[in-house]
């Protein structure tokens, strides 16, 4: 610790830091063994076209079904693994699981398409690009586009030149890039100029606030004249509500997701879901659709 502080500070032994770092070595622990033994599973929140009344898609979000502590979200192991090699075995897990159940999907006469995150180192391996082409080469039958991938604003500010290069190759493979919890990562509107996202996920934070707050309003407004201008696609997240499905319409934005639409739904009520929600969306469906 002292080297990583600089060197000249001396630390002194902290039990409280002590006890967190052997946990978190056990949870790591757990976690490998919770992936060669399939405790991992995905939810699937949709993503819509609110204007149209149709689905677009589906975000996969990653579950721990753990056997003592019951069902587990990202945020009770994610940020845990976030440094270490394991984010990247459960990432490639993610997509190989997320693919495999877009065939299943589509087998059973449901197309879609699915959206996985991936964490900044993991996309900053070298073998990402064969292993992504690994994956998609399993299931010849899906088409392109079927899996799309999620990457941080932060991380792209970081890793400019390496995340331009990971962006590129994957749209090279028909796997488009998105960049999600867009504005609370203060990127340059340069930066963005010249990364070849296709799309714009409004971070939830100025959705949710926009009914209220006209400032967050205003970064809404501003970010879909950009993304507009750059021909980049925009979806809000954090839909909490019809109220705010007709607010972001009202702006033009029209791709939503949220809990105003659907919390993340297991992948058997997926099919279900869609029919639902097409026979009667909440916005209705405009005309030209
Ligand atoms: P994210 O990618 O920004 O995902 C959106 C999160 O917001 C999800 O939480 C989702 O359930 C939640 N959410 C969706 N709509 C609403 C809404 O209307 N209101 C509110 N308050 N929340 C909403 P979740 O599933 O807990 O995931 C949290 C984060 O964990 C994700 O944020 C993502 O960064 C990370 N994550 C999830 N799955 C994976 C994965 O497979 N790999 C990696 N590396 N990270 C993952
Ligand atoms: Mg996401
Ligand atoms: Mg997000
Ligand atoms: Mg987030």
């Amino acid at each position: 610790f002292a080297k990583r502080a600089g060197g000249s500070q001396v630390h002194f032994f902290d039990a409280g830091q002590a006890l967190e770092e052997q946990q978190e070595l056990l949870i790591r622990d757990r976690i490998q063994s919770g992936l060669a033994n399939h405790e991992f599973l995905l939810a699937y929140q949709p993503k819509v076209d609110m204007q149209c009344g149709r689905v677009i898609g589906f975000e996969a979000l990653v579950r721990w079904q753990h056997p003592e502590r019951g069902l587990l979200q990202p945020s009770a192991f994610v940020p845990m693994i976030e440094d270490h090699e394991l984010v990247e075995q459960l990432g490639d897990w993610a997509i190989g699981e997320a693919v495999r159940q877009a065939a299943d999907w589509l087998a059973a006469g449901v197309k879609t398409s699915v959206s996985v995150n991936i964490s900044p180192r993991h996309l900053l391996r070298p073998d990402f690009i064969e292993r992504l082409s690994f994956h998609l080469g399993r299931f010849p039958q899906l088409h392109a586009g079927v899996l799309e991938l999620e990457i941080l604003e932060t991380t792209a500010i970081k890793d400019f030149a390496a995340v331009a290069d990971f962006i590129v190759a994957c749209k090279a493979l028909g796997v488009p890039v998105v960049m999600d919890d867009f504005g609370t990562g203060y990127s340059s509107l340069t930066y963005l100029r010249r990364l070849p996202v296709t799309a714009l996920k409004l971070d939830q934070s100025f959705v949710r606030g926009m009914l209220e707050d006209p400032e967050d309003e205003a970064i809404i407004r501003g970010i879909l004249v950009m993304a507009r201008g750059f021909g980049r696609k925009t979806i809000a997240e954090g839909v909490e509500s019809v109220a705010h499905g007709d607010a972001l319409l009202a702006l033009g934005c029209t791709l939503g997701q949220g809990y105003g639409i659907a919390k993340p739904l297991p992948a058997a009520e997926v099919p279900p879901w869609i029919t639902e929600f097409e026979r009667a969306p909440p916005w209705g469906r405009a005309e030209g659709c």
